[in-house]
């Protein structure tokens, strides 16, 4: 007898679960449709998007990040690669705003779940997230992005002709 009450408990709490599913997909039916027309028509997106990175330089053009690896220590997906070296030249001649830099600096979109844990670990607002989205590529190999592709994206996202939505 208990079983059978079991039972009808059980299909009860299903039979709510569905209804409650249904309810809400039903509620979409009468409000307004949304086409997006993509890409023929820019995507609007928010301010505080997270998109591919760039790496961000100082005011005299000079590399921030000093290869502290607090970013790659963050980020939860093993998506960065860091090999950091020292030139010891004086500021003018040296690639980074210190003598400590990334010589290399990888970011593997195939792992990369844009978190931003890595920014927000970053203590030189050295990597930040850009807007770009259209990362697709048709060679596994090519979502590994290096050093030089994220600097460049910093003139990237300068340039990029974005409509952002302003009710956040
Ligand atoms: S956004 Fe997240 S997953 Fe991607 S590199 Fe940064 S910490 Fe890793
Ligand atoms: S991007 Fe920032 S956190 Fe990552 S290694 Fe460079 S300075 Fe450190």
């Amino acid at each position: 007898m208990s079983s059978i009450l079991s039972e009808i408990f059980e299909a009860a709490k299903t039979v709510r679960a569905i209804a409650q599913g249904m309810a809400v997909t039903l509620s979409y039916i009468p409000k307004q449709k949304l086409t997006r027309q993509y890409p023929d028509v820019p995507v609007e997106l928010y301010p505080r998007f997270r998109g591919e990175h760039y790496l961000a330089r100082d005011e005299n053009g000079k590399e921030r990040c000093v290869a502290c690896f607090l970013c790659a220590a963050a980020c939860p997906a093993d998506a960065i690669y860091i090999e950091a070296d020292e030139d010891l030249r004086p500021y003018a001649e040296r690639p980074g705003m210190e003598p400590r830099y990334a010589r290399v600096y990888n970011i593997d979109y195939g792992r990369c779940i844009l978190c931003g844990y890595c920014v927000e670990a970053c203590p030189k607002d050295a990597i930040k997230h850009g807007h770009n989205f259209e990362m697709a590529v048709t060679n596994f190999a090519d979502l590994v992005k290096d050093k030089e592709y994220l600097l460049s994206n910093l003139e990237r996202e300068k340039t990029r002709n974005l409509t952002l939505r302003s009710d956040a």
